[in-house]
């Protein structure tokens, strides 16, 4: 356990966590939505600090990042727990499960980043943001050995965290999961408008790629939305068109490759960079 970064004590001892837009009001004894904070006698504590559940050497085209250093290799970690509940989850096991995990010295982490052909290191697997302490320490170090720093994200995370992090990041994936506050709030339990804030900040700051997952009849008529707002920022942000399949509580239909042709031809009017994923 480690105290949190980004909160505020009320006089009664309960707790406002301002890391992610849930801004939880966290009392004592009590966790936060994402399960990975807690109230511990008036005080914030991370309890995924240093806990592992995967790890492994990935193409950096496996994260998606198909214009930061193509063809390298990335050691790339994850924890448990998420700040969202999207009911397509592809990495459930690994999110949902919080007592199978590893204790990650960081000092190896380092190491391991550099070693076996690696270009650095990236955040994956569970949401990165509630690991945020962590994360935080291991960047340090990171670019302290010159190596690079990835963040693999669903964008749900506070401006004045984000900034902070953000020049310790060289590359970050962002799932913009749809267009549609409607979507976010029945499916993942968040909202639109700050991924829409992160998308915007981060790029200005660093290579951005982003990820829309499709589902037919749930998001196949946002991807017009998508690209344009992409396309406003910077048309040659590349965006990754990615298939659906049934996972965790969803099971509705594969979706339909003729979508994502369809998906694809519309997001090229307003992007320069778009490519199919998960066909
Ligand atoms: S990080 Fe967790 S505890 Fe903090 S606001 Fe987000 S969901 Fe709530």
């Amino acid at each position: 356990m480690k105290e949190a970064m980004f909160y505020q004590k009320r006089s009664n001892g309960d707790i406002d966590c301002l890391l992610c837009p849930h801004n939880c009001h966290i009392s004592e004894g009590n966790l936060g939505f994402c399960k990975v904070r807690k109230n511990q006698n008036g005080k914030l504590y991370t309890l995924n600090y240093g806990k592992i559940t995967g790890a492994a050497y990935d193409p950096i085209e496996k994260k998606p990042l198909y214009e930061f250093y193509p063809g390298e290799i990335i050691f790339s970690i994850g924890s448990y727990g998420c700040n969202f509940r999207c009911d397509f989850c592809q990495n459930y096991q690994l999110v949902y499960d919080h007592e199978r995990y590893s204790d990650a010295d960081i000092d190896r982490l380092w190491e391991l980043a550099g070693a076996n052909g690696s270009i650095g290191i990236a955040y994956t697997y569970n949401e990165p943001t509630i690991w945020y302490e962590y994360m935080y320490d291991i960047s340090c170090g990171i670019r302290d050995r010159k190596l690079k720093n990835i963040m693999v994200t669903n964008g749900y995370i506070n401006q004045e965290p984000l900034k902070k992090l953000l020049p310790l990041l060289d590359a970050m994936n962002i799932d913009l999961k749809a267009y549609s506050d409607a979507f976010y709030k029945k499916i993942c339990s968040g909202t639109l408008e700050p991924v829409l804030k992160t998308i915007e900040t981060a790029a200005n700051c660093t290579h951005i790629e982003v990820t829309t997952l499709l589902i037919d009849g749930e998001n196949d008529r946002d991807i017009e939305a998508i690209a344009k707002f992409l396309g406003d920022i910077n048309s040659d942000i590349p965006l990754h068109i990615s298939r659906y399949f049934p996972r965790f509580k969803r099971n509705t239909p594969v979706t339909d490759v003729n979508s994502l042709y369809r998906a694809e031809e519309i997001a090229r009017k307003h992007l320069n960079k778009v490519y199919l994923g998960n066909i």
